[in-house]
């Protein structure tokens, strides 16, 4: 009698171009006030508060920028359309300085629950806020929240997007539907987790020291060299972009180029090599709730 396959099996490793024994992508989700205005349409009344998420494209951007142009690294920048269209020349700022700009929802609308009618409306949204201010059309989308829907993949293979960047069963990309990489994300390489404080609103209300951080993510970024896997960071500008976080984020960076094999590049690089590979599909069935 042959046994039944899991319901939900691994990715297959990965091999990365030439020499290179693992992959490495510094990502930034511009939320600014769309974060805060999803979860409290209300906060848009708040003036410091609106004042704290600002601060993400009016000072962080370019700090950040500065700190990537200095040493020839380019990233990719998750943006809500709304944020899009708010702020049409740090958006173009950074696409002129050659980073990567990619979908990130419209008003960071949570995922949770929609239906897929529901959720292909707020993508298409973010999708004209893109064409309404003339950015290239994105390979790429995270879901706000990292919140995915088992009809997400389609709708956005459906929609021509080549990776997704939202889930975190694996140490590497693989391909997640026809035409569609998943390049995964983990909390513990987030940010949000390290810094958030805004009262009543979000964040543990411990601010961590740059320090410590840095140390955490470097471990991990030397662990997953490695194991041959693909260290994706997710930092926001509005959090990193502070003087002593964005400080501890270059010497990040500065370890990250000084490791021989590692291919320091953008998401949509990462998703077309790993596509190319033709790896066998992932088997990922819905569990019985
Ligand atoms: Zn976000």
């Amino acid at each position: 009698m042959s046994r039944p396959s899991d319901a939900v099996t691994p990715a297959q490793p990965v091999a990365w171009p030439g020499k290179f024994r693992s992959a490495a992508v510094l990502t930034f989700d511009l939320d600014a006030e769309a974060a805060v205005l999803s979860m409290d349409p209300a906060s848009a009344g708040r003036m410091s508060v609106m004042s704290h998420q600002a601060y993400g494209p009016l000072v962080g951007v370019p700090r950040l920028l500065r700190i990537l142009a200095a040493r020839s690294v380019r990233a990719t920048f998750f943006v809500p359309g709304y944020t899009a269209e708010r702020y049409p020349s740090v958006v173009h700022a950074i696409a002129d300085a050659g980073h990567e700009i990619a979908h990130h929802g419209y008003r960071h609308e949570s995922m949770l629950g929609r239906s897929a009618e529901e959720e292909a409306a707020i993508i298409d949204r973010g999708l004209a806020a893109f064409d309404r201010i003339g950015l290239a059309r994105p390979a790429g989308y995270r879901a706000p929240l990292w919140e995915l829907n088992y009809h997400t993949p389609g709708l956005l293979a459906e929609r021509g997007f080549r990776y997704d960047s939202s889930l975190m069963d694996a140490d590497v990309p693989y391909p997640l539907t026809p035409g569609l990489v998943e390049v995964p994300v983990h909390w513990g390489l987030d940010d949000w987790e390290q810094y958030a404080y805004l009262p009543g609103i979000t964040g543990s209300g411990v601010i961590e020291s740059p320090g410590k951080v840095r140390e955490m993510w470097t471990d991990e970024f030397t662990a997953m060299h490695e194991e041959g896997g693909c260290f994706v960071l997710t930092c926001h500008p509005f959090l990193s972009g502070r003087p002593s976080r964005a400080r501890a984020l270059a010497g990040l960076i500065d370890t990250m180029t000084a490791t021989e094999g590692v291919w320091l590049t953008t998401m949509a690089e990462i998703a077309d090599h790993v596509a190319g590979l033709r790896l066998a599909p992932r088997r990922i069935e819905v569990p019985e709730p």
